[in-house]
């Protein structure tokens, strides 16, 4: 019997794909590198390798897999299997992955954007099981969003939204990388979340965090930064509360417009905890609808780097 799902994490750095049951337990993985510069062929090639990777840690066939689930990123005709376009893979524009894929393995391929598929894995095997409206938001490199309504991902008309992370709250904010100003990716992104600390710590304030990067604070990380807070640093706490603050305007206006029972927040830095979520619930309990803030949880995360595969797999399973 077809009883297990694949879910393959599509990145510019590296493919992964996981063996997954039906109710979300990871029996097997494989990770290689996706190979992004070299053409579409060398990704296709590097995908099927993670998947045999997969079945073989599984100790699976893929006889006994009912679907694939991948999570790119880009835009797409997710129904076609076409990545519109993809900033991570060299010249992907109109590019049909899907076919290739599904071809070389004889199962079914459905494929989502990178974000809106760890959103549904969330939703199917994580923070959001059992909600009817969930947003989340993924810190990190630059702020990504998804949102799933009835157990359906919403992806706008073509497959552009939602972009909560290029919603602007500050009109006369820094450059985004969009080249509008103000995003909230502007403001959270990784880089914005660094700089901030290291411009505070550059007015020569005591902090661990000069240290911790040996007093070299373009090595600094998210990490580190949580890290530093959670031991009281100063200039940490008060990068953290301020990236809660952005994050919570970002949570108010998800908040006011699609009045969500839970909203959940991933990426690096929604490990800095209660400090974090502290702020950000102050900022939407202040800046939202109180009658639609007082029906919302705001909740870290839980799958952490498998959002994607068990995103896929979930995916693939709702496919079937
Ligand atoms: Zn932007």
């Amino acid at each position: 019997m077809k009883k297990y799902y694949i879910g393959v994490d599509l990145g510019g750095t590296n493919v992964r794909s996981s063996v997954v049951t039906e109710d979300g337990k990871i029996l097997g993985g494989g990770k290689v590198p996706s190979k992004a510069m070299e053409g579409l062929d060398a990704t296709v090639e590097q995908l099927l390798l993670s998947v045999k990777l997969a079945l073989e840690s599984a100790g699976k066939d893929i006889s006994e897999v009912a679907g694939v689930g991948m999570s790119v990123p880009g835009t797409h005709k997710s129904k076609e299997g076409i990545v519109v376009w993809s900033p991570n893979f060299k010249d992907w524009n109109g590019v049909n992955l899907a076919g290739p894929i599904r071809e070389a393995l004889g199962v079914p391929v459905c494929m989502g954007n990178d974000a809106n598929v760890a959103a549904f894995g969330e939703y199917a095997y994580g923070a959001g099981k059992g909600t009817n409206i969930m947003v989340m938001l993924t810190l990190g490199t630059g702020v990504g969003s998804g949102v799933i309504i009835d157990g359906k991902i919403f992806t706008g008309v073509n497959e552009v939204g939602p972009e909560l992370g290029h919603t602007i709250i500050q009109t006369d904010g820094p450059r985004c990388s969009c080249g509008r100003y103000g995003c909230v990716e502007a403001l959270a992104r990784r880089d914005a979340i660094i700089d901030r600390a290291a411009r505070k710590a550059h007015r020569g304030r005591d902090t661990v965090l000069v240290d911790m990067c040996n007093n070299d604070l373009r090595d600094l990380t998210p990490a580190m930064i949580s890290e530093a807070a959670s031991k009281g640093d100063e200039i940490a706490v008060e990068t953290v509360k301020e990236t809660g603050y952005y994050v919570g305007m970002a949570v108010s206006n998800a908040i006011n417009i699609f009045n969500p029972d839970k909203v959940v927040i991933g990426g690096g830095i929604a490990a800095a905890g209660d400090l974090l979520f502290d702020s950000i619930k102050t900022t939407a309990r202040v800046n939202a609808l109180y009658a639609a803030y007082s029906v919302c949880e705001i909740v870290p995360a839980e799958l952490g780097d498998d959002a994607g595969t068990l995103g896929g797999a979930a995916l693939a399973r709702a496919e079937a």
